[in-house]
């Protein structure tokens, strides 16, 4: 099976009307590959593994999708005029998608971010003009959404989109993600597989998918430990739990370790010519662990950002 991603009509980034912004029109559609050298021998012949690349949204993840769904239901909502001032809290892809957005279409952007976030990240932020909040490297996100709630209630004219609790983040995949998904596999799909960091990718997909198929297994990663260097994600019994998260959705739910996943996302760049983040790693190790139970079946995951997010964490591609 190969998705002819040419020969089909875009899915629209919200089910409001067309987004005319070119740029914007970009967010959605992107590639779905089949991973080939990078699976271990052991994975069953008849069970594909297939990934999302979502680097190839203009701001370079997969946030994009859910950036541009909380900023258009917002305006939709008449809560959003251009001059606005946005505020959020993110460790880094919500951060640049938003500044993207924002910058796009004319609002400020006001951002709470850990210090210890890489360099590269507060660069583009700052390029794209965004304010950036800096808070304590030891309270890693939950800081910055602390920070962030505080700035709501001082600055009430500010819009809090808060992409924890906002159900317009996980909309943005039952709108676009998982219709994708569903289309590019022409309605094959036997498992998805995807990474827990606010869950609105892992939410959204899985409820559209579970609404074409209710036998679709879905499967959520998360770190399996509480230190972990999983950038992006969250170790859900340890940190501040998003509202939009429903673990009823899951399957199965899967504790990844950091050293696998790492090494899952160095091998893809030399053993099937992707360079994809680190927690596309621990969507690999997930993809692979479903595998590994199964005869035969179609994995979908998603690959949320792209290796040179990270080319600065010299510990990582040295
Ligand atoms: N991987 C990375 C690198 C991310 O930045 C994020 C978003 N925090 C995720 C995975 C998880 O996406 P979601 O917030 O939709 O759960």
């Amino acid at each position: 099976m190969e998705p002819m991603i040419a020969d089909r009509p875009p899915v629209s980034p919200t089910d409001l009307v067309a987004e005319t912004d070119p740029v914007l029109a970009r967010i959605g559609n992107t590639p779905m590959v089949r991973l080939n050298r990078v699976l271990p021998d052991d994975v069953p012949r008849q069970v594909e593994i297939w990934a999302k690349l979502e680097w190839f949204n203009p701001g370079g993840s997969v946030k994009d999708r859910a950036a541009l769904s909380m900023i258009r239901e917002a305006e939709a909502a008449g809560r959003l005029e251009p001059g606005m001032t946005i505020l959020d809290a993110s460790s880094g892809n919500t951060g640049i998608a938003l500044a993207m957005v924002a910058a796009r279409r004319g609002y400020r952007l006001v951002l709470c971010l850990p210090e210890n976030a890489n360099a590269d990240r507060k660069q583009r932020l700052r390029a794209y003009g965004a304010e950036i909040v800096l808070t304590s490297p030891f309270e890693g996100s939950d800081g910055a959404i602390i920070k962030a709630r505080e700035l709501a209630h001082a600055h009430p004219d500010y819009l809090y989109l808060d992409q924890y609790s906002n159900p317009a983040n996980w909309r943005a995949h039952l709108r676009t993600t998982g219709p994708e998904i569903w289309r590019d596999t022409n309605g094959q799909i036997t498992h998805f597989v995807a990474c827990l960091g606010t869950s609105g990718t892992f939410v959204g997909t899985s409820r559209y998918l579970k609404s074409r198929d209710a036998g679709v297994r879905c499967v959520s990663v998360q770190p399996d430990d509480a230190m972990h260097g999983l950038e992006g994600l969250k170790h859900m019994e340890s940190a501040l739990v998003p509202d939009i998260y429903d673990p009823e959705l899951a399957d199965a739910d899967l504790g990844a370790p950091t050293e696998t996943s790492i090494n899952y996302a160095r091998r893809l760049g030399d053993s099937d010519g992707l360079l994809a983040g680190i927690s596309a790693g621990a969507a690999v190790w997930g993809a692979v662990e479903v595998a590994r139970r199964i005869e035969r079946g179609i994995i979908v995951t998603v690959f949320p950002d792209g290796a040179d997010r990270y080319f600065s964490d010299r510990h990582v591609w040295g």
